[in-house]
C-alpha cells in the first residue's frame, strides 16, 4: 500500500477515475443493439482492470455476469453478489466444482477432462452447464463433431441441472471482412438446429457488428467499458462513454535548449528551445513503455504530444503549445477526451491490455452521477 500523504502531495500521482453511470449507459448500449437477447455482462480480470466488485454492484441490470475463473467467481459471491455467474474456463479439479456446486455457479464445460469429472462427482446441488463448442478458434472447446456426444452425457449426468445451454467464442469477430467469422457461424448452424436450447456466440464486438450472432445471450466485455471492440474502432462511434479516466499532473516544467536530449537514451532532442513538461506516471503505473514520441495526452484539456522514452514513473511531454502550463496542472493519459484506443493504437496494443495493467499504485476511486 502507498501511505496517504495529506495535502498537495496527493494530488500529484495518478488518478483512475471510475464512471459507474458511464458503465450502465454502456450496458444500456448493449441492450438496445441486442434487444432480443439476455446480457453476460463479462467482469473477468478485475472488470478488465475497473474493479470486478464495483462494477458488478453498478450493473445490476446484466442478467449474468461472467467470469474466466472459479476464483473470480468465488470471490464475487463471498462478497454477496446473487446474481447468477458463469465461468467460461469452467473448473479444474474437484475442488473448483464443489466450489461451483455450493456456490451456484455456471459452469462452461469445455474439455474431456471437465466432463469426466462431473459424471464422477457427487455433488449436493447440480450445476448449470453450458456446452463450449470450437468452431474454429481453437482454443477451448469440444469440436463440433464431438459436441452431440459430449451434449448426450451432459444430459445425463445427475451432477448437472439441466437444460444444457450451447456456447461458442469467435476468434475475429473484431475485423468485419474476416470470412472466418462466417465460416464459425456455419459451423455451429446444424449443432444449433440438432441440439436445440438456450445458444450463446457474441463478444462485444459480434454485438455490434454481427447481428446474425445475437441468439439468446450475448456476451459484451469491453464496450462495457466503453472501448470500441472493432479493429481501427472508436467507443464514441457506438455512443459508449469511457468508464475509466487515468490522469495524472504536471510535476515539473523545465525550459529546454534547443538540442537537449530528454530521457533515457536521450533518443529525443528538443529542435529549439522549448518547455518540456514533466508528468508523474510511467510503466510502473501501467502507462504503456511501448507508446512512442507523439503518444498525445491532454495537459489542461487541450493535446500535446509526448517525447522521449516513458520512464518507470514519468513521461515527458512538448508543451510548446501551451508555454504557460504549469506543476500541478492536470492531465489526462486516456479516459474523458482521449480515447484509450488511440493510446492503444499508438502502442501496438489493444484498449483491453492497457485497463488490465494499470497497476496497484494507482489510486482508484469512483463517481456515480445518476
Ligand atoms: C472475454 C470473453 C468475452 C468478452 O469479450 P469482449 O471482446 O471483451 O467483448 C466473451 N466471451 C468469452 C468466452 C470471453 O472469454
Amino acid at each position: 500500500m502507498v501511505t496517504e500523504f495529506n495535502g498537495k502531495q496527493q494530488l500529484l500521482r495518478p488518478e483512475a477515475l471510475i464512471d459507474l453511470a458511464a458503465a450502465r449507459h454502456n450496458l444500456n448500449c448493449a441492450k438496445s443493439a441486442a434487444p432480443s437477447s439476455k446480457v453476460i455482462a463479462v467482469i473477468k480480470s478485475n472488470a478488465y482492470g475497473h474493479g470486478m466488485l464495483r462494477i458488478a454492484k453498478a450493473l445490476e441490470a446484466a442478467d449474468t455476469f461472467g467470469l474466466a475463473r472459479m476464483e473470480e467467481a468465488v470471490s464475487l459471491r463471498q462478497a454477496g453478489i446473487e446474481k447468477r455467474l458463469l465461468v467460461l474456463e469452467g473448473f479444474f479439479g474437484r475442488d473448483e466444482l464443489e466450489a461451483a456446486s455450493h456456490y451456484q455457479i455456471e459452469l462452461a464445460v469445455n474439455s474431456p477432462e471437465q466432463l469426466s469429472l462431473l459424471e464422477r462427482s457427487q455433488l449436493r446441488q447440480r450445476v448449470g452447464c453450458w456446452l463450449k463448442v470450437d468452431t474454429g478458434m481453437h482454443r477451448l472447446g469440444f469440436p463440433p463433431n464431438a459436441a452431440p456426444r459430449a451434449h448426450m452425457r451432459l444430459s445425463s449426468c445427475a451432477s448437472v441441472r439441466p437444460p444444457i445451454r450451447l456456447m461458442t467464442h469467435l476468434a475475429s469477430a473484431d475485423d468485419l471482412q474476416d470470412a472466418a467469422t462466417d465460416q464459425q457461424i456455419q459451423r455451429f448452424l446444424p449443432l444449433i438446429g440438432q441440439l436445440g436450447g438456450e445458444i450463446s456466440i457474441a463478444n462485444s464486438a459480434a454485438l455490434l457488428g454481427w447481428p446474425q450472432t445475437h441468439y439468446d445471450w450475448v456476451r459484451p466485455g469491453i464496450m462495457l467499458y466503453g472501448a470500441s471492440p472493432l479493429l481501427g474502432g472508436r467507443g464514441e462511434r457506438h455512443e459508449l462513454k469511457p468508464v475509466m479516466t487515468l490522469s495524472s499532473r504536471l510535476i515539473a516544467v523545465n525550459r529546454c535548449a534547443s538540442g537537449d536530449a530528454v530521457g533515457y537514451g536521450g533518443s529525443w532532442r528538443c529542435p529549439e528551445a522549448m518547455p518540456v513538461g514533466v508528468v508523474s506516471i510511467g510503466y510502473g503505473d501501467g502507462y504503456p513503455r511501448h507508446a512512442p514520441t507523439g503518444t498525445p495526452l491532454l495537459v489542461n484539456g487541450r493535446r500535446v504530444p509526448m517525447v522521449g522514452r516513458v520512464s518507470m514513473d514519468m513521461v515527458t511531454v512538448d508543451l510548446r503549445s501551451q508555454p504557460e502550463a504549469k506543476v500541478g496542472d492536470p492531465v489526462i493519459l486516456w479516459g474523458r477526451g482521449m480515447p484509450a484506443e488511440e493510446i492503444a493504437e499508438a502502442a501496438g496494443t489493444i484498449a483491453y491490455e492497457l485497463f488490465c495493467g494499470v497497476t496497484q499504485r494507482v489510486r482508484f476511486s469512483e463517481e456515480d452521477l445518476g
